[in-house]
């Protein structure tokens, strides 16, 4: 069967792949329909991504339907429309013994780590599948995405009398925005791009948007009730927006790094110290998180229609695929067709 790999950056290989055996214990042979692209394939693309290995078939974003099951297997069956869950842990380090999977000191994410989705057919396991009855794969293809934005709300715990400054308005700030929005926090969008800060606007609904300058401080007071953001979630991986982070909390504010940078992150202990602030990371997602997802989609309370700009064929993919790169295409979310 076809498959499109990474065989180094920037370079695609169209090959044909054995397709899977029967589903041993415990997995689920599934066929994928929809493939999201990510951030993290562009990375891997360019090579830029540190965890990308090669060669390798990437895509971890994916709306998919099970074929097969193995022994044992109850949560899916054949026919089934599923989410997958790309976080393939041990289930024995410390971290998966205290139910965060999602940091799994073995782990590996699917299309980054080890093969991922751009075939028609594939295996895992099948604790890894999150059912809806409802959504299309379009939508099932989203919820990896959504995900990353779900968990960083989470560990911010924001309150509805707060406010919450979102960097960075690319897909990962926006999955953010879907989901703070929720907490009835005051929210406001900061990002360089206007094109991006007018989509936050007019499709998004977002009332207060600003891009950095000298004023930025100010400006945020002025939103805020007179004090910083109560929390600052850095959703870009720039080393220079996430080192100026730390100085933008209100006195008792928390910053959550859902971007990641491999240069090393710079501030001045008292810029942070004064406020007592709070530095978390987010990583990935929970497994339960998926299902908490899907039921927002399925209820109308996450709408996923302004989410998908791009639609591309599989047979158009490696010509297609430079031009994700690009801001002037305007794409927030391209989706990858995969066919027979
Ligand atoms: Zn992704
Ligand atoms: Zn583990």
């Amino acid at each position: 069967m076809k498959a499109l790999r990474l065989d180094a950056p920037r370079q695609w290989n169209r090959l044909d792949v054995a397709p899977p055996g029967d589903p041993g214990p415990g997995e689920a042979v599934v066929r994928v329909h929809t493939v999201g692209v990510c951030g993290t394939d562009l990375g891997g693309y360019l090579g830029k991504m540190p965890f990308f290995s090669y060669p390798r078939i990437p895509g971890h974003e994916l709306g998919v339907e099970v074929v097969a099951v193995g022994a044992g297997v109850a949560n899916v069956r054949p026919g089934d429309r599923c989410a997958v869950e790309p976080y393939i842990n041990c289930q024995t380090c410390y971290a998966c013994r205290k139910g965060k999977n999602n940091c799994c000191e073995k782990h590996q994410t699917l299309g980054v780590h080890c093969d991922g989705g751009l075939r028609p057919f594939f295996t895992v396991p099948a604790r890894k599948l999150h059912v809806s009855r409802k959504l299309t794969f379009e939508q099932l293809a989203l919820v990896e995405t959504l995900a990353v934005g779900y968990h960083a709300v989470a560990r911010a715990a924001i309150q509805p009398d707060e406010s919450c400054l979102i960097i960075g308005a690319g897909p990962i700030g926006l999955a953010t925005l879907e989901f703070a929005r929720l907490t009835g926090a005051k929210i406001v969008m900061l990002d360089v791009n206007e094109q991006r800060l007018a989509f936050c606007r007019d499709v998004m609904g977002v009332a207060h948007t600003l891009q950095p300058s000298d004023q930025l401080e100010t400006q945020l007071k002025a939103l805020c009730d007179g004090h910083g953001p109560d929390v600052v979630i850095d959703a870009t991986g720039h080393v220079g927006s996430m080192s100026a982070a730390f100085g933008l909390i209100a006195h008792g504010g928390r910053l959550v790094y859902v971007g990641i940078t491999t240069e090393e992150v710079k501030f001045r202990h008292p810029v942070f110290h004064r406020p007592e602030g709070t530095l978390l990371c987010s990583r990935n997602a929970l497994s339960p998180d998926f299902a908490a997802i899907i039921a927002l989609i399925e209820d109308g309370t996450i709408d996923t229609r302004p989410w998908i700009t791009h639609r591309t064929p599989f047979d158009e993919v490696i010509g297609v695929f430079p031009s994700y790169l690009d801001p002037a295409t305007g794409v927030v979310k391209a989706v990858i067709e995969v066919g027979e």
